[in-house]
């Protein structure tokens, strides 16, 4: 029993954990399926390069040539497997970005290049929407980019393909269409940082962790996009994901 008269006491039984309780229930580990596997990969943190293909860089205001930004989002706006997506509030100007994710399998911190893809359990194809007019405003003014780009939903994202059977892709074509019109068709050759290289990067920032994805950035192409749309998008040897914006 908690003693309120031992607060030291009744911490140490929390963390002993003899018998753990809520104040309400906890929220459900987010799981994304993994392809050929009955287990699911669990999902700890969601990370986003900002701007990692030269095109798609300049056509949101940059010079291209920027070293890698990172940005969060909850794990919890992931919607393994696509599906229905409900557009955000606050926005008038929701794009899609397609993204090549890597799947942490294994920890680490200050990951040489060369050791990062010892670190990766997997990959699949991902969206990442954004509100592009709050996202806009937030650079203009200097102030954060969570409420653009974390809203909920805000992470479509495929099943994961095992690294053991699709490899370590480091070309190939990653593509989106809305309504059957192709609107993004790039290569995941046009990454300004190639994978091994976010992993470096960003583990110098902060511990990775098994469970952890990583969206690696979009090509040229993002559009605005509205209820009603039909959102088809893929990466080669990774396979195709499927979202209905309403
Ligand atoms: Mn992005």
């Amino acid at each position: 029993m908690l003693d309120i008269g031992d607060p030291l006491g009744a911490m140490l039984s929390l963390l002993m954990g003899a018998k753990m309780h809520y104040v309400f229930p906890p929220a459900p580990q987010v799981v994304v399926p993994v392809v050929g596997e009955s287990a699911g990969f669990p999902v700890r943190r969601v990370y986003c390069v900002a701007a990692n293909y030269s095109q798609h860089a300049i056509e949101v205001g940059g010079d291209g040539r920027e070293p890698p930004a990172f940005f969060a989002k909850p794990a919890d706006a992931l919607v393994p497997g696509g599906g229905d997506v409900a557009y955000p509030s606050r926005t008038a100007n929701l794009q899609h970005e397609v993204e090549l994710v890597v799947a942490i399998g294994k920890r680490g911190s200050d990951i040489p290049a060369d050791k990062a893809l010892a670190h990766v359990f997997g990959y699949a194809v991902g969206i990442d929407l954004t509100r592009r007019d709050l996202q806009a405003l937030a650079k203009e003014k200097g102030k954060p980019w969570e409420m653009s780009k974390a809203s909920d939903q805000s992470a479509p994202i495929s099943a994961v393909v095992p690294a053991a059977q699709c490899g370590h892709p480091v070309a190939g074509r990653i593509w989106l269409s809305v309504n059957g019109a192709v609107k993004q068709d790039g290569d995941l050759g046009q990454m300004t940082w190639n994978v091994a290289e976010v992993i470096a990067n960003l583990s110098t920032y902060v511990a990775l962790a098994e469970g952890d994805l990583i969206f690696t950035g979009t090509p040229a192409g993002v559009s605005t996009i509205v209820p009603g749309d039909v959102i088809e998008c893929g990466i080669e040897a990774l396979g195709k994901l499927s979202v209905k914006i309403v």
